[in-house]
C-alpha cells in the first residue's frame, strides 16, 4: 500500500482564497485591513524563518502585518510593556509572540498578559477554557488546521479513535479538545506513556507532535490509518537523512543546498502501511499559517462588532 497524500499546501491555498472576500469586506467597513502584530525575540534561525513566512502570507492576503523584533537580551518588562501597548492599540487586532522566547526572559509563552480578544494563537487561559468547554474560541492554529485538513479530505472523526502523541499547550492538548468536540474518542500520549506502540496501533487517526525525526515507525501504525505528521525538526546530519530516506533521496540535495532539511516525526516507511499521510514539508505547516490568517480576521471582525 502507498498512503494517499494529504496535501496541506492545497487545502491551505483553498482556505486563503476563501478569506479574500471577507478581508476585503472588513477593509471596506473598517477603513483599514485586519492587523496582526508579531513579536519576535532573539535570533533563533527557525523562528526567523517561521515569522518571515507568516509576515509574507499575511501581506499577500491583504492583512497589515507588523513584526516587532527585539534582541535576545531584552528585559521581560520591555516585552510585557510592548504587549500592553499592543493590547491598548485600537488598530491592532491580533498579537502573536513567536515561541520559544529566550529562557532568560522567564516568560514562558507569556500569553496571560494578552488581551484574549487579540490572542490569535489561542493560548490565553480564557480561550483555552472556552475550547475545553467546546465553545467558540480563538483556537491554536496548528490543531485547527488539522481539523480543516481532515474535514476537507473527507475524513470523518466522529466515533473514531484518535490518538495524539504529544501534550503541548500549542498542539497536543488543543488537538485533543478539538477532536473531543467533534465526537472522536481521544487518547493523548506523552513521554511518560507506557506501551506507546500498543496505543498508537489502535488509532484510526494518529496525530504525532513530538519533534523527533522518524519517531513513528511502521510497526506503530494500524494498516489503513490516517497519519498526521506535525513534527518539524531541522536535521543537518547527512547520516540521519540517509538512514531515513535512503542514499539516493532528493532530501540530500536539499540538505547540501540549505545546510539542513526539515523532517517530520513519521518515518518515511509508514507510507507503506498508512491509508493517508500528511507530508513534511507541505502538510500541517501551510495550514498553520492559513489558520493564523483566519484567526486574525475573526479577531478583527469580533472587535469591529
Ligand atoms: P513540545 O512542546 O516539545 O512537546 C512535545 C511533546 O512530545 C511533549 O508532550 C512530550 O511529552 C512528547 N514526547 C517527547 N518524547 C516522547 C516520547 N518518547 N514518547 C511520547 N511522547 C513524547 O513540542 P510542540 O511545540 O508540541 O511541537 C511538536 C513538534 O511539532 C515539533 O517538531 C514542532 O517543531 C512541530 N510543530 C510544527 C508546527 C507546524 O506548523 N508544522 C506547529 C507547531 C509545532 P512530555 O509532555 O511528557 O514532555
Amino acid at each position: 500500500m502507498s498512503a494517499r497524500r494529504l496535501d496541506g499546501t492545497a487545502v491551505a491555498g483553498a482556505i486563503r482564497a476563501e478569506l479574500q472576500a471577507p478581508i476585503q469586506a472588513f477593509l471596506a467597513r473598517a477603513g483599514r485591513p485586519p492587523a496582526l502584530s508579531i513579536v519576535l525575540v532573539g535570533d533563533d534561525p527557525a523562528s526567523h524563518v517561521y515569522v518571515s513566512g507568516k509576515e509574507r502570507a499575511g501581506q499577500q492576503a491583504g492583512l497589515a502585518v507588523t513584526v516587532h523584533r527585539l534582541p535576545a537580551t531584552v528585559a521581560a518588562d520591555a516585552i510585557l510593556s510592548l504587549v500592553e501597548r499592543l493590547n491598548a492599540d485600537a488598530a491592532c487586532d491580533g498579537i502573536l509572540v513567536q515561541s520559544p522566547l529566550p529562557e532568560a526572559t522567564g516568560l514562558g509563552r507569556g500569553h496571560r498578559v494578552f488581551d484574549p480578544a487579540k490572542d490569535v494563537d489561542g493560548l490565553h487561559p480564557l480561550n483555552v477554557g472556552l475550547l475545553a468547554q467546546g465553545r467558540p474560541a480563538l483556537a491554536p492554529c496548528t490543531p485547527s488546521g488539522i481539523v480543516e485538513l481532515l474535514e476537507r479530505e473527507g475524513i470523518g472523526v466522529a466515533g473514531e479513535h484518535v490518538v495524539v502523541v504529544g501534550r503541548s499547550e500549542i498542539v497536543g492538548k488543543p488537538m485533543a479538545a478539538l477532536m473531543l468536540a467533534r465526537d472522536a474518542t481521544v487518547t493523548v500520549c506523552h513521554s511518560r506513556t507506557r506501551n506507546l506502540p500498543e496505543l498508537t496501533r489502535q488509532a484510526r487517526i494518529l496525530v504525532s507532535a513530538v519533534g523527533r525525526p522518524g519517531f513513528i515507525t511502521e510497526s506503530m501504525v494500524r494498516p489503513g490509518a490516517v497519519v498526521v505528521d506535525v513534527g518539524t525538526t531541522p536535521v543537518a546530519d547527512r547520516q540521519t537523512i540517509v538512514e531515513l530516506f535512503g542514499a539516493d533521496s532528493p532530501r540530500l540535495a536539499s540538505l547540501e543546498t540549505r545546510g539542513s532539511t526539515v523532517v517530520g516525526d513519521v518515518h518515511p516507511a509508514v507510507k507503506h502501511v498508512a491509508g493517508a499521510l500528511s507530508p513534511v514539508p507541505g502538510g500541517v505547516g501551510p495550514l498553520t499559517i492559513a489558520m493564523l490568517l483566519r484567526n486574525t480576521l475573526s479577531a478583527a471582525q469580533s472587535r469591529l462588532g
